[in-house]
This record gives structure tokens, sequence and C-alpha cells, in this order.
């Protein structure tokens, strides 16, 4: 928990403790964020094996959790809100399990296919988009970045938008960051270009 908490820039201990379910018959899938965290039973016994989720890692519940950390000002819904949350799941893997995400997850194959079918935004999501981010963070000039966490830049980029929020709140306005989605995804393109020292405006026609 300390791991999602550092990443998202939040304290590590947490407003309420996040929680976890199992139940026979859940309302989706296999699993599902929110509070609590549901599962299915059939697998709740992965939480209490330490050693097979420091080698077979524990990507679901990362994952869950790290959903529940997702902000709305920093997504490009549809395509992100399933990647942006594996952004957890990757760094808990590596930074805190010790797992590589090549073990969990093969990425470049939907690189590949993406590509191969034409490159359209339709088919940015989950895990291509996922590797989008990941590889802004790896082209990223890390000295200059305040929330240096494993040379990561995205705590960086969350802490603006903390920020934003936080100030907003404190003056009563919905949210001291711009109030149109077109606006806002332009801050978190121009903010995620500053802090990686890229030019990405080329998606910036996204929604
Ligand atoms: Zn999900």
């Amino acid at each position: 928990m300390k791991g999602v908490a550092d990443l998202a820039v939040i304290p590590q201990k947490f407003i309420r403790k996040e929680r976890f379910v199992a139940d026979v018959q859940i309302s989706l899938g296999w699993m599902h964020s929110g509070y609590p965290i549901m599962m299915h039973s059939s697998i709740g016994a992965e939480l209490f094996n330490p050693q097979d989720a420091r080698t077979k890692g524990l990507w679901g519940e990362i994952h869950e959790l790290g959903h529940n950390q997702q902000r709305s000002p920093w997504e490009f819904p549809p395509h992100t809100t399933e990647a942006t949350c594996n952004l957890w799941s990757v760094y808990v893997h590596e930074e805190v399990l010790g797992v590589n995400r090549e073990k969990v997850t093969y990425l470049l194959h939907y690189i590949e296919k993406y590509v191969k079918g034409g490159k359209n935004l339709s088919d940015w999501n989950v895990w291509t988009a996922l590797e989008t981010y990941l590889q802004v963070r790896e082209k990223t000039d890390k000295s200059h970045l305040k929330e240096n966490l494993a040379c990561n830049i995205y705590p960086s980029l969350f802490n603006v938008i903390h920020k934003g929020e936080n100030a907003g709140k404190s003056s009563r306005l919905v949210a001291n960051l711009p109030q149109t989605k077109v606006r806002l995804k332009k801050l978190v393109l121009i903010t995620t270009s500053v802090l990686s020292n890229n030019q990405l405006f080329a998606i910036q026609t996204i929604g």
C-alpha cells in the first residue's frame, strides 16, 4: 500500500484503509475496484501468499488499487481507463514485489498489432495505451523531476493535478484546473511534455 501511495503522491497512511472482499458472486467480472474492492472468492487466497506475490505477482489486485487512485483530470477516457491503473501494477511489481513486468504482461505484441492495424485511435487503449505511458516514462530526462520515484515521471504529473484539485477545494471553486475537457487535456499534455522533455502534441487530437 505504501507503494500505491508513493506513486499517487498521497500520504502513506490512507484516510480509510483499502479493503478487499472476496465473494462467490460479485457484480462484475473476477474483480472490480471501489470500496471495498471485490474479488471472486476462488482467487481470494492470492492475497495471503507473499511468496507467490513475489514470483507470480498480483497484477489484478494492484490494477484495482490503481483504479482507486485514478483521477479524471489526467485521464483520456475511454482510451486510458483500463491503462493508467496499470501504472500502479507496473510500479508495485517492479519496485515493491521485485517482479519484472514482462513476467506478467507482454506489451510489444499489442503495439505491433496496433501499428499493423493502421494506428487507429479506437485501438489505442488498455495495453497499447499503457505501453505509450511507459515509453514516455523511459524517454524522460529524470534529473529535474521533483518527485523522482524510481525515475518515474508520473508522480510529478499527478502532483500537478492534485495541487490544482486541492487549490480548487480551498477556494471553493470546483477545481483550480481548466474547466473544459479540451483545456484539461491540453494541460495534461503540456505538463507531461515539459516534465518528460518530449513533444507529445501529436496525440492532442484525442477526444
Ligand atoms: Zn480495470
